[in-house]
């Protein structure tokens, strides 16, 4: 038998892993990073290969881990883990310094940081593991590693396609077991007009897990407080992931 849900038991962190080419700085979300060898200590990362990130660490033959803050809010998970940095230029908006291998060290929301210099590297298919000797490792601040558990379970936050350990929700794409919002028909048909009988009930992203609230609105996108999700434009967008309206449902 092969039941995909006894890789669910294997339990994982949720990392930023950085690398340089040229001038280009650029990072993403790993969860898929683990310690390999003590002597000489060596870490050892997953990334898939259509990654900007990828691309840097085959070039510059380095990479930087930085250890997450269990206290890290979902924007900046959703800066390196939703965005690509082929559109949007990550370590612009991410506090970081120039580390030992040249590689950007994310100091924002990390509680150590560290950097290798590739040893190796193993091909496996969609993603490559990319080996790497430690050549500098620091503890930032104590604090509690975020895990991937406590990511999924208490920020509610959901894998990108491209990570190794990703699973499409049960009943398919889009979580079709969850019952459609009732006003979704009318939508697309009635953009702008206000929906009869709009609720003040919460809505996640399917996508990245982000929660609409109603009586927070979205005061990045200029939507105010007291603005009901039915209410919002077609065309708005998750604040944290960019996936659009018919891509949230409401919260249990
Ligand atoms: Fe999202």
């Amino acid at each position: 038998m092969f039941d995909p849900k006894a890789l669910w038991s294997i339990t994982y962190g949720l990392y930023v892993v950085t690398a340089r080419s040229g001038d280009k700085l650029n990072g993403q979300i790993a969860n898929t990073v683990f310690q390999a060898t003590a002597e000489p200590a060596r870490v050892a990362v997953s990334i898939n290969r259509n990654n900007l990130t990828h691309e840097y660490i085959e070039k510059s033959r380095a990479f930087a881990v930085s250890c997450l803050d269990e206290t890290t809010p979902m924007e900046f998970i959703g800066l390196f883990g939703f965005k690509s940095g082929r559109e949007v230029d990550k370590l612009g908006q991410a506090k970081h310094r120039e580390g030992a291998t040249g590689s950007p060290v994310v100091t924002e929301n990390a509680l150590s940081v560290i950097e290798a210099r590739v040893a190796d590297k193993l091909d496996v298919g969609t993603h490559t593991i990319f080996v790497g000797e430690v050549v500098a490792a620091e503890v930032l601040r104590p604090g509690k590693p975020m895990t991937y558990a406590y990511y999924q379970e208490v920020k509610r936050g959901r894998a990108p396609r491209a990570a190794p350990t990703y699973h499409a929700p049960e009943g398919g794409a889009g979580e079709a077991a969850k019952p459609a919002p009732p006003s979704a028909p009318d939508e697309a048909a009635k953009p702008a007009a206000p929906v009869p009988g709009p609720t003040m009930k919460k809505y996640v992203c399917d996508v990245c897990g982000y929660v609409y609230d109603p009586a927070a609105g979205d005061p990045d996108g200029k939507v105010p407080p007291g603005t009901p999700f039915e209410n919002l434009p077609t065309d708005w967008k998750c604040p944290v992931c960019g996936a659009s309206k018919d891509e949230f449902s409401p919260q249990d």
